[in-house]
């Protein structure tokens, strides 16, 4: 008899991750490769994260701590909440798919923008709930037609600031007209996976509405500006309602002992992080300006990468830069997303693209 597989999961296809570097030096021979694809720190982990690992090894034949006791704590120290309104995740990923299979029933409606991080559709649809999209105006969250709508069967509204694949914000006075207008039975979801390189100061305070107790949670990773995307770990911050639905539905041992040692040691490294800043801050005017003396310009960003339409079939961009040893990130059409890197890496980039609309025009 043949599989009974549910439409919702036909209708899905699998995540294209941005292309690993050993694959590329294995399809192309090539011995030097630049990974400007999934806005990773292009410093690396922080070095009190590697001397933590090196003390961790020994225990590995042991389960984690399930309740993540330290991490936990040093995260609800950071935030002024309790460790009560601390979840980790499997990255920030897996905390995505625990608020769709706690918060959703079939049919129930996730409302996002329909140019944003892939992962809330295919969530959504694989717990039979019904993704409700809202383009985008000017690449930016359209907060006013999200609140429009929300309807009685609305649960989930994900917020993704700043968005990727755009980088560009919502800001604190749209989003608080949004929280005004969200009724409770509407879990707000705030994407921040790129809070650490914010700049603006017109970035709201989300961790505000939790505090007010409002329905609203706030998703942070190790993986970008900490530079551990390898372990996989991330976290939310909500209230101690909400953390505790979640935690019902968690796999006990989701954040691996490796991970919670090296986050720990991350978040207390704030040398590495401003570092980390000071590098993203300098490439993104780098690259930024290479891209305008070619007549392009990047859509503004606050993250780690940058959008941005190359004017020509970005799936050649995207291969001819791959025959050069870099890899972009291509989204869709004419748009190009590419990760800063350091200094010789955006050069390399920048040279390279350079010579692609050379020689296409
Ligand atoms: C990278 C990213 C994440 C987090 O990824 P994890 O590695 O799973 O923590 C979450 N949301 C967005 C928008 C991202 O870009």
């Amino acid at each position: 008899m043949a599989l009974q597989v549910h439409a919702d999961i036909r209708s899905l296809s699998p995540y294209v991750p941005g292309k690993p570097i050993d694959e590329l030096q294995r399809e192309l021979g090539l011995t030097r490769v630049i990974k400007l694809a999934s806005n990773e720190n292009p410093l690396g982990p922080s070095p009190k994260a590697l001397a933590a690992l090196s003390g961790a090894q020994a225990m590995l034949h042991r389960y984690p701590d399930g309740g993540a006791y330290q991490l936990r704590q040093a995260l609800a120290d950071r935030w002024k909440v309790t460790s009560e309104q601390i979840i980790l995740g499997n990255g920030s990923d897996e905390l995505l798919g625990l608020l769709a299979r706690t918060f959703l029933t079939p049919g129930d409606e996730a409302i996002m923008a329909d140019h944003t991080f892939v992962i809330y559709k295919m969530e959504v649809t694989a717990v039979h709930g019904k993704p409700v999209v809202v383009p985008l105006v000017n690449w930016t969250h359209d907060l006013e037609s999200m609140a429009r709508a929300i309807t009685p069967r609305t649960r989930l509204l994900f917020l993704c600031n700043p968005n990727n694949p755009t980088g560009t914000i919502v800001s604190a006075e749209a989003v608080n007209r949004l929280m005004a207008n969200v009724p409770e039975d509407v879990l707000v979801v705030f994407d921040e996976a790129y809070f650490e390189y914010v700049r603006h100061p017109q970035f709201p305070d989300a961790m505000a509405y939790v505090m007010q107790g409002r329905n609203a949670i706030v998703l942070r990773t190790f993986s970008k500006i900490y530079g551990l995307a390898g372990l996989r770990i991330g976290y939310g911050v909500s209230t101690p309602e909400i953390i505790d639905f979640l935690n019902r539905v968690r796999p006990p041992f989701n954040a691996n002992s490796l991970a919670q040692k090296a986050a720990l040691a991350a978040l207390g490294d704030d040398a590495h992080v401003a570092k980390s800043r000071a590098v993203n801050e300098a490439g993104m005017a780098q690259v930024g300006e290479g891209l305008r003396a070619l007549g392009i310009t990047p859509i503004p960003s606050e993250a780690n990468f940058l959008y941005f339409d190359a004017k020509q079939d970005g799936r050649r961009v995207f291969d001819a830069l791959l025959r050069e040893g870099i890899i972009v990130r291509h989204i869709e059409g004419t748009m190009i997303r590419v990760t800063i890197g350091q200094p010789d890496e955006n050069t390399a980039f920048l040279q390279a693209f350079k010579n692609i609309v050379n020689g296409a025009r």
